[in-house]
């Protein structure tokens, strides 16, 4: 385990990436990635203790991929700072090893139904009328046309309203495997949808890839940790915290014996309601199949997807009784 900290190197082209990787892995050494669309936060930066504590080298990838967010989406909004993010992770005990920042992984052009230009947008490019075209897309392969889909687990929750979400994820995370070549990549159980399409796309493709859950973290005041907390009004950040209060009760009233469902939903939908939340979801699954249930009688998640303002948050609670 590398033990001395020193400035990550920053690698953008995947070929490089893929050749680092198998050249540290011919010493013998383990490599972990962990993907993130930057704008760092301690959430982030324990799934990289996580990786760090199981692997030898760790990789960083930072990429806001385009193909998870629809037309209609804040792509253009998500936050980005790289050399921020570049300086939290020189300063962290742990060694980061790379940043892999690619500029693009995934080619627009030929499709998205919607618009007709890629454009770039921080290290993303996208699809839009009124930019011009970067150098940057000259880096990409014309004519991508292959998607990964998880057919039944991208259905569901976060998957209806934003119904092309996790087919830009599992797409461009398979892309990520497959130039970093990893024996253990760490996600947040934050993203609890995405943490089972992953996990289930790696078992369905039989990539040889451990993929770790790493918990929720938390500001100390309970709200979730995310790059997009930076867009809530203090007065809207205030009222958020109606998600992680009602995810605490309902837990908490679980392990008092409440195992009817639908009472824990309303406890969460009547706090988050009386907040002024807007609710797309709560939903209390199965932790695996991510099917709902109507009684706890196996370990199960509530998750729950809310927009204060413009900002759109998820956020969930394991209940294991
Ligand atoms: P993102 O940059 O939002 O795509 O997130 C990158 C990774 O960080 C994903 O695996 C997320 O689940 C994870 N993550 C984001 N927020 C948190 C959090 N508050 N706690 C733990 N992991 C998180």
């Amino acid at each position: 385990m590398a033990t001395t900290n020193t400035d990550p190197e920053i690698i953008t082209d995947k070929n490089e990436m893929r050749k680092w990787s198998r050249a540290m892995r011919s010493q013998g050494k383990t490599v972990g990635l962990v993907p993130t669309m930057g704008y760092l936060h301690e959430g982030h930066l324990s799934l990289i203790k996580e990786s760090h504590n199981r692997t030898n080298l760790t990789v960083v990838s930072i990429y806001v991929n385009p193909g998870q967010f629809s037309p209609s989406e804040d792509l253009s909004t998500y936050p980005s700072d790289f050399h921020g993010d570049l300086l939290k992770l020189k300063s962290l005990p742990q060694r980061v090893d790379v940043v892999f920042h690619p500029y693009n992984l995934y080619d627009y052009n030929n499709n998205n139904n919607n618009n007709n230009k890629s454009v770039v947008i921080g290290n993303a490019i996208r699809k839009g009328e009124n930019e011009t075209v970067s150098s940057c897309v000259e880096e990409t392969e014309a004519g991508h046309e292959t998607w990964v889909r998880v057919e039944r687990l991208e259905k569901g929750m976060c998957g209806k309203s934003r119904p092309v979400f996790f087919r830009g994820v599992a797409t461009v995370v398979a892309k990520l495997f497959n130039i970093v070549e990893p024996d253990v990549a760490v996600f947040g159980k934050k993203d609890y949808q995405q943490l089972r399409v992953i996990q289930r796309m790696v078992r369905d493709l039989d990539f040889s890839i451990e993929v770790i859950g790493s918990e929720i973290m938390r500001d100390s005041d309970g709200l979730a940790l995310s790059s997009r907390n930076v867009h809530l009004k203090p007065e809207e950040r205030e009222k958020a915290l109606s998600i992680s209060r009602s995810l605490f009760w309902a837990k908490s009233a679980a392990q008092k014996g409440q195992i009817n469902c639908k009472e824990l939903r309303e406890l969460v939908i009547k706090e988050i309601n009386g907040a002024g939340g807007r609710i797309d979801y709560v939903e209390v699954v199965n932790q695996e199949s991510l099917e709902a249930v109507d009684k706890i009688n196996s370990p199960v998640v509530i998750c729950v997807a809310v927009r204060f303002g413009t900002v759109r948050l998820i956020d969930n609670m394991e209940i294991n009784v």
